[in-house]
This record gives structure tokens, C-alpha cells and sequence, in this order.
């Protein structure tokens, strides 16, 4: 069944397409039939890997795990190799995702992935899918110039991590402008910093004097206004795409090898991953991670109060709305559903408060391929069926807020996953718990973000099941405590040896006192007036890079 002989080819989940190329998939980012992108097969591991990876850099760890996804005949090696150099060239740690012991005794490990550009895991896969884009549109483009050159036009919305992290990863990329839109003053002072003091001519920022969820109308009403489709190809870069979900499975396999290179890891040992979980996509890699081979024992999802991943997995409901008491404060999903439509509530660890997972979807069909068919029907048919549910249940989703699975579909998923739901309070209690401890051990406490708090929370209940000396917990690290000051500061504001300047890294002191480039937006002329600005500011782009004789 594995599939590394020379061509991995990419369905939707809902059924309505087939057989699309890795470049497909990856400059479409959504399918047609509003399914998500998913490989035919999850390839499985060769029968050397666990010796012949286990050495690897983490760039030679993703260009073994990549070929397995990507066809030779679609990017051949050595450009492979090239773009994944580039890639995590922009890394500050040589070692891309290091792992950090926290607590020997109950083996709990934190891998750190916020060594990137913005401080945020989501560079890992944003830097990927910018060199990605730029590759295929500068390989159509072989031989034309000027005006004749495809040209992509990126946008998106961003409350705060998504849109830096898409900046830094498209920032300087040849025939490729980006265009994100923040709600003007609502973006954490040090995150539109990150943005709008980058000064590369194909980014820009647009600050519209509204919420998050206007921004995110304006989105959705340009990928669907045919006028500007027929002028400029657009193109996403939210969590949706299937390039972003490849590239965070490398640290999975990264982190294991760290682990069992640990004299605390015995033959017997085995490893749980603990997931910060928002839109369900860091998680989801491990998910392929494990399905390709990867020995890990369990994936826990981690959620905070914004619990609906928790919920299905306890009830088998997948629901917009808990029964009772919902709350509709209006949060701030990155590219989840909008907020006010039914209540996200705002917390401590803004970049996991949605409403629904995007890319749960992807679960669900491999649920349902599995607990639906079997291994002697065709295999056309079994994924026609597998299609057929997940459409039924996201029309449901969409028409009632929510739908039921089969007990067997539930008992499924819980064999690769179990969940925990992590509150503000607890994710204060971890933070000043976790400094106090290390403190004692290391010459200075260590600092979680909130985020990666929920997780290191959600390891300690797990590892109360799983238990040491035999378990061992890798969870995940997805931001930089500098990023969320408002949180490490409530948790840890007068405790000793603790000090806010020391949180701060070199990278983002004075970032704030930096030139900004930024154009406004007026609310009040609607989505249309962001087509005109972005019509005007690509034209500019274009016609400088032409003085400039660039193309
Ligand atoms: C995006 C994000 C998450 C959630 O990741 P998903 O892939 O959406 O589940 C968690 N923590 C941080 C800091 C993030 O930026």
C-alpha cells in the first residue's frame, strides 16, 4: 500500500476531486467542493528508517519524510533539497526544533518550535510554503517577462500569529505579493510590529478599522468576486493548506530521535505528543506522523476553554454550541468561523480560540475510510464512501451546528487520540508552576507561553494515566512567551527572579520604534474598497519591478 514509488496524488475530503498534483493542491489551497486537500495514501515508512533517519539533520529529516509526498517528477531532489535549505536557513537554533527536558522525574520534554522568524511554530510551515510558491511560479514564468509573468496575490486576515508568520514567509519572494489584514490597534502591540516593520515592496499590510471577522468577510467576498479572479490569481495561506500540514510532521520524527538518544529512554519506553490545538493542523501532522509509522504511543489534544475538539472526543458530538451556558464574548479565531456567530470565548492562549477545527475535517475522512469500508472493497469506492460521510456531517455542521458520529467512528478516533481542556486559571497555575520548578534545577525558571502551558497542563494529567518511569511526554512549545506578555505577566509578575526585560529576546527589542509601512482601510467602503486598494498596490509593485528591468 505505501506509495513512494514515483507518483502521491491528492484528493478532496468531500469527494469532488482527484488524482490533483502536490502543485495542485498546494496553489489552490481549498478544493472546489469546499473539501480540504488530503494524499490518496498516508505512505508508509521504509523498513530502514529507524536506523537510517536517526542521525539526520532536521533538513535531511524533512527531505526523507517530504519525498514521500512529493513526486520526483513534480520537484525533483535537488530542488527539494534547496528549498528546504532556505527554509529553515532563517532558524536561530541550528538544530530547527530543539527538545528541552522540564520535569527528569516525570519525563516530561517540551519541543520548541518558536525558533523561527516570528517566534511562532507557524514559521515552520510558512517558511516552507513561501519558497514553495515561489518555486512553482517562478518554474511557470521560465522564459517570460514582464507582464506575461503569472503573478500570485496572497491574502488573508490575521488577529496576530497567522499573518507575521505568512509575512516573513513570503517577504522578498519573486512573483508573489502579499496583502494582510489586521483590525487597526486590536493586534497585540508586538505582533503588528512584527508586521508592518517588514519593508520588502511585495508585503503589505492593511489596516482595516474594524474587527477581526471583518477582515475575514473581506477575505471571503474577494476569493469570491469574479472580477478580481479574473485579473489577479489569488491565493491563502491559512491553515488549510496541505503544504503546511506536511511540513510540521518533520518534528515529530525530529523530536522522537532527540528523545530516544536520552538515557532516560529504556527499550521498554514509549512517547506521547501533547498538542496545543487550535484548528487542529499541528496536531493532525502527528496524526500522519504516526500513521506513516512513527512509534507514539498516543497524540493528546490539548484545548483551552474554546473546547469543542475536547467535547466531540468525550461525547462523539461535534457542536458549535455546548448545550449549556455557551458564551458569547466574541473572540478571535484566526481562520476559524467567525466569532460572533455563535460565541468563542476570549482567553489566555488567543491563537487556539475558534469555534471549529478547519482541518478536523482531514481526521474525519480517514475515520470514516477506515470504519466504513474495508481493505477488500475497491479502493475507489472506499474513498467515494469516505467522501460521502464527510460531506453529510460538515453539511450538518454548516445547517444544524453540529452532527453526531457512530460509536465506532468515536472508538476510533480515541485509539489515536485523547483530549484535555485546559482553563485560563490553570494555564496561569502551569506557567508560574513550571517557573518555580525549573527555577530549582535550572540557573533560570523557564518561561512558557500560554499556549504551550495548555499542553505541558494537559502532559501532567496525562502522564498521571501514562505514567513515568515507562512514558515518556513530548509537548509541544508553539510560541515564544515574549509574544504573550499579558499572560507570563499575570502569572509571574513578582516572583522571584523573575523580570519581563529577561523574557524579551535581542530580535524583538526595539522592533516596536521601527519605520512601519502600513495603508488604512476604511471599514464603511466595504470589501470593495479593498479591492481597490489591492488592485492599485500590485499594479505599483509591477510597474517598479519593470523600471527596475527586475523580471
Ligand atoms: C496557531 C497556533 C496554535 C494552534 O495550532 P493549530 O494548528 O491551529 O491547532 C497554537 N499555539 C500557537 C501559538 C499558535 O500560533
Amino acid at each position: 500500500m505505501s506509495s513512494h514509488s514515483s507518483s502521491q496524488r491528492y484528493l478532496s475530503t468531500r469527494g469532488g476531486s482527484y488524482h490533483l498534483s502536490f502543485e495542485d493542491v498546494v496553489l489552490k489551497g481549498l478544493a472546489s467542493d469546499g473539501g480540504l486537500f488530503i494524499p490518496e495514501e498516508i505512505p508508509s515508512l521504509p523498513a530502514d528508517w529507524a536506523s537510517k533517519w536517526q542521525n539526520l539533520s532536521f533538513e535531511d529529516l524533512a527531505y526523507n519524510i517530504f519525498s514521500l509526498y512529493i513526486s520526483p517528477s513534480e520537484i525533483p531532489s535537488a530542488d527539494l533539497k534547496d528549498i528546504i535549505r532556505r527554509s529553515y536557513a532563517t532558524f536561530r537554533t541550528k538544530d530547527v526544533t530543539p527538545t528541552v527536558t522540564l520535569d527528569k522525574e516525570k519525563n516530561i520534554h517540551l519541543l520548541e518550535l518558536f525558533h523561527g522568524p516570528t517566534f511562532a511554530f507557524k514559521d515552520v510551515a510558512l517558511q516552507f510554503l513561501g519558497n514553495l510558491f515561489e518555486y512553482f511560479l517562478v518554474r511557470r514564468n521560465e522564459g517570460k517577462t514582464g507582464r506575461d509573468r503569472e503573478h500570485l496575490t496572497v491574502i488573508g486576515a490575521t488577529s496576530g500569529d497567522t499573518g507575521s508568520a505568512a509575512i516573513y514567509g513570503l517577504r522578498g519572494k519573486k512573483d508573489v505579493s502579499v496583502f494582510i489584514m489586521h483590525p487597526s490597534g486590536k493586534v497585540s502591540p508586538i505582533q503588528e510590529a512584527q508586521m508592518t516593520t517588514v519593508m520588502d515592496a511585495n508585503v503589505h499590510n492593511l489596516a482595516v478599522d474594524g474587527t477581526f471577522d471583518d477582515c475575514q468577510d473581506f477575505v471571503k467576498a474577494l476569493f469570491a468576486d469574479p472580477e478580481i479572479n479574473k485579473t489577479h490569481r489569488l491565493a491563502a495561506v491559512n491553515s488549510i493548506n496541505w503544504a503546511r500540514i506536511l511540513a510540521q510532521i518533520t518534528y515529530f520524527f525530529h523530536a522522537y530521535f532527540n528523545l530516544i538518544r536520552q538515557p532516560s529512554f529504556l527499550p521498554a519506553s514509549t512517547v506521547r505528543f501533547v498538542v496545543p490545538t487550535g484548528n487542529f493542523g499541528d496536531i493532525l501532522a502527528g496524526y500522519f506522523a504516526r500513521r506513516m509509522g512513527l512509534p507514539a504511543e498516543k497524540l493528546v489534544i490539548a484545548t483551552n476553554e474554546n473546547d469543542i475538539l475536547h467535547r466531540f472526543w468525550q461525547s462523539g458530538k461535534y457542536e458549535k454550541k455546548p448545550v449549556h451556558g455557551a458564551e458569547a464574548e466574541g473572540g478571535i479565531p484566526e481562520d476559524g468561523v467567525k466569532a460572533h456567530e455563535d460565541g468563542v470565548k476570549e482567553t489566555l492562549s488567543p491563537a487556539m480560540d475558534i469555534l471549529v477545527s478547519s482541518n478536523f475535517e482531514r481526521l474525519l475522512w480517514f475515520l470514516a475510510y477506515q470504519v466504513y469500508s474495508t481493505e477488500s472493497d475497491p479502493i475507489e469506492e472506499r474513498r467515494k464512501t469516505a467522501g460521502n460521510h464527510v460531506r453529510t456531517w460538515l453539511n450538518d455542521l454548516k445547517s444544524n451546528g453540529g452532527f453526531s458520529v457512530d460509536s465506532s467512528i468515536l472508538a476510533s478516533a480515541q485509539s489515536d487520540f485523547e483530549s484535555e481542556r485546559v482553563t485560563d486559571q490553570q494555564t496561569l497555575a502551569t506557567i508560574k508552576g513550571v517557573f518555580t520548578s525549573t527555577s530549582a534545577v535550572l540557573s533560570h525558571g523557564y518561561i512558557l507561553d500560554p499556549h504551550s502551558a495548555i499542553g505541558i497542563t494537559a502532559a501532567y494529567r496525562s502522564s498521571q494515566r501514562s505514567k513515568p518511569p515507562t512514558t515518556h511526554h513530548v509537548s509541544l512549545a508553539t510560541a515564544h512567551p515574549a509574544k504573550f506578555s499579558n499572560a507570563v505577566e499575570t502569572a509571574l509578575q513578582g516572583e522571584k527572579g523573575y523580570s519581563w526585560h529577561d523574557v524579551l529576546p535581542k530580535e524583538m527589542q526595539g522592533l516596536e520604534d521601527k519605520p512601519r509601512r502600513v495603508s488604512y482601510v476604511k471599514k464603511a467602503e466595504g470589501w470593495q474598497g479593498v479591492r481597490t486598494v489591492v488592485v492599485a498596490e500590485v499594479e505599483a509593485e509591477l510597474n517598479a519591478a519593470d523600471n527596475a528591468g527586475s523580471s
